[in-house]
């Protein structure tokens, strides 16, 4: 592993070594190495020596004003990164837009019309809405989408028009659940484009639309 990933794991926090509060003062850090150095020096502990060299690689990082100072900035670093962990939004939050009652309505319902004819009578230009609030709109997050998926049927593989397991269709309708990666920065209203061609939900499946348009709407009129 290289990067961000990589430095993070080998961070210490000295402080917490120590036992002592981020803000501590001169004094405070060299009690605290005192202290644990009277119950950790290999001759009084027979131990291998690893904790007593934890604690006294604490104690020179933190005495030294630039060592410390670099090594507060990696701890904030590593605070706001906690905080900025990812939030997973469920399929719940995923809304297919032209509900039933709508579609009836207008008299969308009848069979010669497809879907995408349906949304066009309703002004709809978007495939899939996903409520956010709006603090999720600033936050990384991985949003899960339900989508439709073909695959192909096993039993014959689409050769056969009497097939009784695809009723000679040749192809399954599914849904699959895809995870779309959002860094935040999202706005209401936005729409966003995903490109769908390179992915492939299971062996010998494709989803129905290379491309799906995703509406960002308000969780609540209020959020
Ligand atoms: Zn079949």
């Amino acid at each position: 592993m290289t990067g961000p990933a990589a430095a993070e794991r080998v961070f210490v926090d000295h402080y917490t070594i120590l036992g002592i509060a981020p803000g501590s003062g001169a004094e405070d850090i060299k009690r605290a190495f005192r202290g644990l150095a009277k119950i950790h020096h290999p001759d009084v502990s027979h131990d291998d020596g690893l904790r007593f060299l934890e604690i006294y690689t604490a104690y020179r990082v933190l005495r030294d004003p630039i060592e410390r100072s670099r090594h507060d900035l990696q701890l904030r670093l590593r605070e706001i990164g906690a905080q900025q962990s990812v939030q997973l939004v469920p399929p719940s939050r995923v809304k297919y837009p032209g509900t039933v009652v709508q579609l009836a309505r207008r008299g969308l319902l009848r069979r010669r019309y497809r879907s995408r004819d349906r949304l066009r009578h309703l002004k709809i230009d978007f495939d899939l809405e996903v409520f956010l609030s709006r603090e999720e709109l600033r936050r990384p997050l991985r949003v899960t989408l339900p989508l439709i998926a073909r695959t192909l049927c096993p039993d014959c593989r689409g050769s056969d028009p009497d097939c009784p397991a695809c009723t000679g269709r040749g192809t399954y309708k599914s849904s699959r659940n895809v995870f779309v990666h959002f860094e935040g920065g999202l706005f209401h209203g936005q729409i966003i484009e995903l490109n769908l061609s390179r992915l492939r939900p299971a062996p010998l499946s494709h989803f129905k639309r290379r491309k799906v348009r995703v509406k960002i709407s308000p969780l609540t009129p209020t959020s």
